[in-house]
């Protein structure tokens, strides 16, 4: 013993101690150092391995960042790492580039960043699972024929020389789990992780013969190194035919193919699609899996045998083997960015992950965001379009119908009843409404003394709900029953103002004879009930389907023949800046649903204001002239996408403090700030108080990516260290979907 203890400290003292640098899971924006665990050299460490590392009291997994030179803190501090998890990365290199990118750009702790990019059950230390049973390197070098007299022993052991097995495989050939038991007692097989084999390129299923718009984009997409595209064609053009294409492609090279899809967007129907056209099976990742499903899906991902990896934002950080391809469906939809704790915007990441796989990435809307075209606009990005549709079918006539003066019923004039009248009772076909409001009505109001339901906790009034008789808060969790009279002056007299779903499907109900559902999140509840929405509208029963946004997310509705949006002046004035791009994205998305496949759809927006210029943009179907114009106001104001916004949002429960600490946070600030940033407010958020907590928010407008990347590490560091109320929270926002 005393040899060996001698023989390491001479090795201490005549070598560097290696230090690792490792993300930590802790909400805490810095790297932790500690020294390599007895026994390990730098050789066999490579950043995106676990560890096991003591911290504080705790042992946590910790994620390797890289091996360094130089600690961070005095060599004696350095606390020793306990085990090294993995023998291999987790993530790869360009993965890890992307999280260490997505932790400097978004200002987001990287502990909290490698959460999206690991597995619950890896974070936690679990290992990789070994599904299937190879030969140990003593099995390996048995002559064949070997253990000829245990014939099972040897029969499992043949077939292990032809390579790694699946349990079931053996089980099927009739090698029972006691053989396994003696072999592996032997010594002479073990439990490994599938080795990647490459997915079947082969298809199931031809494509149609592309139109030559969609050959043109397959052909300039096409190929194995970085490059951005956005794919602009209305519903029905045939992008995802250009997707489908694209994936066969990067499947034939050997290639894993990663597509994103809006939240609402990731039906069964749409694996389906997929799934029918390839062999190679397509694991789908999205929130509603339980932490096992996920792991499976990432381990398929992650070792390569998923030619396709398909899921909602968060897939956007699922390491691929071998990635080919990278495509963002709908990128103009809001569900890419995330709203709380690491606030990315997966369309954002997917294009920083092609450039940093070196892969093309696709962004595909009928409606693409001002970002995107503003890019394509600057030669960024490739811009193809898909002019026509599918089939032939007639792109619908959008008409405005002047409110003005006119008699509603439940917010429907009687020219749009006409024609509801007419599709489902003359046409049989199939009426879609949309209503971007639920419940029956945003308001409830005494009669005698005026008195408004509001809420306790948020500045905003409390909806009715008549289904569930009940008042209830959107904008928090509050709920209580529907009061029989005024709280404050004791009326029975209440009424109710504006609008909701639940009252127009109420009111159709009373005057059709045909079917009226509606879609929305209160009715949508439970994974059935969508499902058997997309059931209806696939058959070829009249009915009217009323809804909110939900509507507009990329399910077809083939036998729509009329769409009506029953308030878009609703839609129009907004507080966001992005208020009008919204009502331009949603009302063609909307009108995208009509006449897919019959001919002479009919598109009827209900406004008070018919002359808006907008509106006339729309009329004239042209999508373009109205982003044109958008742009230009953005570029005059300087707004994104001319310049980069971020928010250093506050919240706290005193009315003031928010205000105080942002001020304190700006004037700490200013003086550091790059010349082309500049700090306005601080300003209270569109709805100061939510949840009964007031809300600021100060915004730093950049002229350049580089100087908001600057400005963003300044607020954070002086944020971080300002004294603050304890209860007060904050966060950074980088380019924030909403103001
Ligand atoms: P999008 O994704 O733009 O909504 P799809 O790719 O789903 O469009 O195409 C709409 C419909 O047209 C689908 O039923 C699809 O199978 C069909 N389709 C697409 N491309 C072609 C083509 N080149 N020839 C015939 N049918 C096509
Ligand atoms: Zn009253
Ligand atoms: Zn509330």
């Amino acid at each position: 013993p005393s040899t060996l203890c001698y023989a390491r400290v001479i090795v201490t003292h005549t070598e560097k101690p290696v230090v690792l640098r490792v993300a930590a899971p802790v909400p805490l924006r810095r790297p932790f150092d500690y020294l390599a665990p007895e026994g390990r050299n730098q050789g066999s460490l490579s950043p995106g391995m676990r560890l096991r590392v003591p911290f504080g009291k705790r042992e946590v997994t910790a994620i390797l960042l890289e091996v360094v030179e130089e600690a961070s803190v005095d060599a004696e501090q350095l606390r020793p790492a306990l085990d090294v998890l993995d023998s291999e990365s987790l993530l790869g290199p360009s993965m890890m580039a992307l999280c260490n990118w997505s932790s400097d750009y978004y200002q987001h702790p990287i502990g909290e960043v490698f959460s999206a990019a690991i597995p619950k059950a890896l974070r936690e230390g679990r290992s990789l699972t070994e599904t299937h049973w190879r030969l140990t390197t003593q099995g390996e070098g048995l002559p064949e024929g070997a253990l000829s007299r245990a014939r099972s022993q040897a029969k499992a052991l043949s077939l292990l020389q032809r390579g790694e097995q699946l349990p079931e495989t053996l089980k099927a050939e009739g090698v029972s789990s006691a053989v396994l038991r003696e072999l592996t007692n032997k010594g002479l097989i073990e439990r490994c992780r599938a080795s990647a084999h490459i997915p079947s390129a082969a298809l199931e299923q031809e494509g149609p013969p592309l139109g030559t718009e969609q050959a043109q984009a397959v052909e300039a997409i096409v190929g194995g190194s970085f490059s951005s595209h956005l794919l602009q064609g209305v519903t029905g053009s045939g992008k995802t035919e250009v997707y489908l294409r694209l994936i066969a492609a990067c499947l034939e090279r050997g290639e894993q193919a990663l597509v994103l899809i809006p939240e609402i967007g990731l039906t069964p129907q749409t694996v389906k699609r997929f799934e029918a056209r390839f062999k190679s099976p397509v694991a789908v990742l999205h929130s509603g899996l339980s932490d096992g499903q996920r792991f499976a899906a990432w381990q398929a991902a992650q070792a390569g045998t998923a030619g396709i990896v398909m899921g909602t934002r968060s897939a956007i950080f699922t390491p691929l083997a071998r990635p080919g391809l990278i495509v963002v469906d709908e990128e103009h939809d809001g569900s890419y960015k995330q709203q709380d704790g690491f606030r990315y915007s997966a369309r954002d990441v997917a294009v920083k992950r092609a450039q940093l796989e070196d892969c093309p990435v696709i962004l595909g809307s009928a409606t693409p965001s001002l970002e995107s075209l503003e890019n394509a606009r600057r030669e960024r990005y490739d811009h193809h379009f898909l002019r026509g549709r599918q089939g032939g079918g007639e792109l619908p006539m959008l008409e405005t119908v002047d409110l003005r003066g006119l008699h509603l019923n439940a917010g429907i004039s009687d020219y749009l009843m006409a024609a509801i009248r007419d599709t489902v009772q003359i046409q049989k076909r199939q009426a879609l409404l949309f209503l971007n409001r639920r419940g029956f009505a945003p308001t409830l109001q005494c009669h005698s003394c005026g008195w408004v339901a509001g809420c306790d906790h948020c500045d905003a009034r409390l909806t009715v709900h008549m289904r569930k008789r009940c008042l209830r808060c959107h904008h928090c969790a509050a709920q209580r029953a529907l009061p029989s009279h005024c709280p404050d002056c004791g009326g029975t007299s209440l009424l109710t103002h504006g609008l909701g779903t639940e009252q127009t499907e109420e009111f159709l109900r009373s005057v059709l004879r045909c079917p009226v559902h509606r879609v929305d999140s209160d009715a949508m509840r439970g994974a059935d009930a969508m499902q058997s929405l997309l059931e209806v509208a696939h058959g070829e029963e009249p009915c009217v389907i009323l809804g909110t946004q939900m509507l507009t997310k990329g399910h077809h509705f083939p036998a729509v023949q009329l769409v009506g949006v029953i308030d878009a002046d609703a839609l129009l004035y907004s507080a966001d800046f992005r208020g009008e791009e919204r009502m331009a994205q949603l009302v063609v998305q909307v009108a995208g649903r009509a006449g897919r496949e019959s001919a002479g759809g009919k598109v009827l927006i209900q406004t008070h204001y018919p002359d808006d210029p907008l509106f006339g943009a729309l009329r004239g179907g042209h999508f373009e002239s109205i982003t044109s114009s958008l742009l230009e106001k953005r570029r005059s104001s300087g707004l994104p996408p001319y310049g980069q916004l971020m928010l250093l949002r506050s919240d706290a429960r005193n009315e003031r403090d928010g205000e105080a600490f942002l001020r304190a946070v700006q004037k700490e600030a200013k003086p550091y700030l790059p010349s082309d940033c500049q700090l306005i407010g601080p300003l209270p958020s569109a709805m100061p108080r939510r949840a009964g907590r007031f809300r600021w928010q100060l915004w730093c407008l950049s002229a350049s990516r580089r100087g908001a990347m600057t400005a963003a590490r300044l607020l954070v560091d002086r944020a971080e260290t300002l004294k603050k109320p304890r209860e007060l929270s904050w966060f950074i926002d980088v380019d924030p979907s909403d103001v």
